[in-house]
């Protein structure tokens, strides 16, 4: 690798020193090209004349499927595997074993290295690692881009500099428009060997003992953000940070013969093999983490710690993904958006985001490809869209959404400190749904009656290890004393699915959104759902406390977990703690199996809570974050109206107030038909109140009662087109803008 002379003269000396090294008759070098194909690029031991002509798709043969899998592959008999390929003009009848190694560079596969052997041979272990190092290097060479050219893979690609749109996955909403800043150009590897082992680890230790003190001042500034999930985040980011058997394993390749930024490179790609192959959605998520702090690492080597990034002033950041820290290396309130290729609504990223209000879109497919520094962009974080280089129809689109925002807000201040009583004289209660303690600032600004959906899970999952009752009442205490007397309703527990625990990780199951979650697991480790409720109650001594669980599938569940509940409240009687000034205990209805236990249930409960967003999933069988059927059935469809109509029914009846919390009581449209149905507590999206409001205000109940109710026997799919045409007729408020849909 170090020596000279053109890439081609190199990799044909490259691979004959291999070959020599390790003993094969055969060792060649496929690399990548445009269209998926792996093309043979050198050869010693097979026929020379099929170097550049022999070419194989990725997944076809031994090579393809080492490229399709990124993995190695040792074989002692290559010619019995069922995916063997035979190409005469290689010449390689007579080899019997193979070894073959990905080329990996920044989680791509750029091609396959493969020795082969005549006779039979077992490759041990270190003979595979071996050849992975070696692979490095190579991989190294090859991205440097003197043998394929890196136009042609991104040619293939369709790249113009024609507008684009992703549609991607909003996870914290907003329309805004700025230019685009694409994160960490990666920094090129010089020296991939070193001479001297011991002179790299004491490179190493320098640069990690640099990285782990800038980290240390990043903490801080974090916690000068005032949000305390981002400072838990940054805390466990931290720990990552000094995990042993990573800094273990980087110095472990620095004794095989890498310098130190290629055994770091080395680590991180065996990381993300690693956890790219496990189905744990928590241990999946922290590979971002550590390919941000191997990056860091990087940079800390390279002596260019201080990022000093100029950024435009409308600046949005499009990476593949992100970890806690960096949004602090840009400064904090510097970005106007975040564009992702990666990132589920559970990720650190998603939360932080929230938590700093800023909007960002997520899955967003070849986003890094598409998308050029300084692009103009506009990003719509409610509709999950990315406009690349809009054209002018779209940025005209944007202003005018703008110029109704401005317009709206205006309207929702001047209605913010009017009561919510529809037109008929019917009170709607409007509280907001929170999660985060920051978004408790917006009960004062939006001036909604409470929080009637607290979800407890945050602390829990930005936490490395599991919060004590005295960090969890201090949470609780905090939650109520920002509320001032407001109403909130916490709600234990809600985890399991894709809301993983760093302390739960290595359970898998096959159907996660109808498995262990929620109050299941809360009565299956009952010291768990106690120390919850522990900490609540001592948060909210002299207070009124409420609380809910979560996914409720039958009465039993319910006095179960109530029963836990007077436990808790007789253990503090016992201990002398002062006691809630009153308890109220409800449920979230959420699973269809209750509808019809419902009076039974309505006899024991204080409230229901009702959890549109998953009732609905149960309801049709339609997995709410299946992009491909999250849309097939509406929430405004007869059958589920008609079982909210009996459900609001049966409530009035037995006398127990009921408030929807899912997402359907955020929407206008959705919301009127919920009031026409009987709803009178909507807890909404904290950006919905003053819309929701505007609505009740506008709304006549009764007659869009009248409406609703016969056609609840209809057989269409949706009322959805009715509903909204009623409410222009009669001049409902139902606002809802979106960019270029
Ligand atoms: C719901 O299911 O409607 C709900 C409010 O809970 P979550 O969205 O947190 O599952
Ligand atoms: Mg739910």
């Amino acid at each position: 690798m170090a020596g000279s002379g053109a890439a081609q003269a190199r990799l044909d000396k490259i691979v004959r020193l291999i070959a020599a090294e390790m003993v094969a008759e055969v060792c060649s070098c496929y690399l990548m090209r445009a269209g998926e194909v792996l093309e043979l690029f050198a050869t010693v031991g097979l026929n020379p004349e099929a170097v550049h002509r022999t070419r194989l798709r990725v997944g076809e043969g031994i090579i393809g499927d080492i490229a399709a899998h990124a993995r190695p592959l040792a074989l002692a008999n290559a010619q019995s595997h069922p995916n063997f390929a035979y190409r005469p003009e290689t010449g390689e009848d007579p080899y019997q074993s193979l070894c073959g190694v990905p080329l990996i560079r920044s989680g791509r596969v750029r091609g396959v290295l493969a020795i082969q052997n005549t006779q039979r041979r077992n490759y041990s272990e270190d003979e595979i690692e071996t050849l992975e190092t070696i692979a490095m290097v190579v991989a190294e060479l090859v991205t440097a881009g003197e043998l394929v050219n890196p136009q042609e893979i991104a040619s293939s690609s369709d790249v113009g500099l024609l507008p684009q749109r992703i549609n991607g996955m909003g996870l914290n909403g907003g329309l805004v428009m700025g230019h685009a800043v694409l994160h960490q150009p990666r920094l090129t590897l010089r020296e991939m060997v070193a001479e001297d082992p011991e002179e790299e680890l004491a490179r190493l230790r320098r640069a990690v003992a640099s990285m782990h003190s800038a980290i240390d001042d990043l903490v801080e500034v974090g916690q000068a953000t005032g949000s305390d999930e981002y400072a838990d985040i940054l805390e466990s980011y931290r720990m990552f940070a000094q995990d042993r058997g990573w800094l273990a394993r980087i110095g472990e390749a620095i004794l095989q013969g890498l310098s130190a930024e290629a055994a770091v490179e080395r680590a991180q790609n065996e990381m993300r093999l690693r956890l790219g192959q496990v189905a744990d959605p928590y241990l999946r998520e922290r590979q971002h983490d550590f390919d941000d702090l191997a990056n860091r690492l990087l940079k800390h080597l390279a002596g260019k710690a201080d990022p000093a990034v100029a950024l435009p002033e409308d600046a949005i950041l499009v990476a593949r993904s992100l970890g806690p820290a960096d949004l602090l290396d840009y400064g904090h309130g510097r970005l106007r958006g975040l564009v992702l290729e990666e990132g589920t609504a559970a990720s650190h990223i998603a939360i932080v985001a929230r938590a700093l209000e800023i909007p960002l879109v997520t899955r967003c497919a070849r986003a890094l490809q598409l998308i050029e520094p300084l692009d103009p962009l506009i990003l719509d974080g409610n509709n999950g869209q990315v406009f690349i280089r809009p054209a002018e129809d779209i940025v005209e689109s944007f202003n005018h959404s703008i110029r109704l925002t401005t317009e709206r807000r205006r309207l929702h201040r001047e209605v913010r400190d009017l009561p919510s009583v529809t037109k008929d004289g019917e009170p709607v209660s409007i509280m907001i749904n929170a999660g985060l303690q920051a978004e408790l600032a917006h009960l004062e600004s939006t001036g909604a009656e409470g929080v009637g959906l607290y979800r407890t899970e945050i602390p829990f999952m930005v936490r490395a290890d599991y919060p004590d009752v005295s960090q969890q009442a201090e949470l609780y205490r905090n939650i109520l004393d920002q509320a001032g007397g407001r109403a909130v309703t916490f709600r234990t527990l809600d985890v399991g699915g894709d809301k993983t625990l760093p302390y739960f990780s290595g359970y898998e199951e096959e159907n996660p959104a109808l498995g262990w979650r929620a109050i299941r697991i809360g009565l299956d480790r009952p010291a768990m759902l106690r120390l919850q409720i522990r900490g609540m109650i001592r948060a909210a001594s002299g207070r009124e406390l409420r609380v809910m669980f979560p996914l409720v599938a039958e009465v039993r569940e319910f006095d179960d977990a109530r029963a836990l509940m007077s436990m808790e409240l007789e253990r503090a009687k016992a201990e002398g703690i002062e006691l809630p000034r009153d308890v109220k205990v409800g449920v979230m209805l959420e699973v269809p199996s209750l509808l019809w236990q419902i009076d039974v249930l309505l006899k024991s409960v204080d409230f229901v809570a009702l959890g549109t967003n998953d009732l609905h999933q149960y309801f049709f069988a339609a997995d709410r974050n299946n992009a491909r059927i999250g849309h097939r059935y509406d929430v405004l469809a007869p059958p589920f109206l008609g079982a909210l109509a009996t459900l609001f029914d049966r409530c009035r009846a037995a006398r127990v107030p009921v408030c929807v919390c899912g997402e359907m009581a955020s929407r206008p449209v959705e919301a009127m038909a919920l009031i026409a149905l009987g709803a009178r507590t909507l807890s909404v999206a904290p950006q919905a109140v003053g819309s929701i409001k505007a609505l009740v205000r506008s709304l006549d109940a009764s007659r869009v009662q009248a409406f609703l109710t016969p056609m609840l026997r209809s057989r269409d799919h949706s009322l959805r087109h009715k509903l909204r045409d009623f409410a222009r007729d009669h001049g409902v408020s139902i606002d809802d803008v979106a960019v270029g849909t």
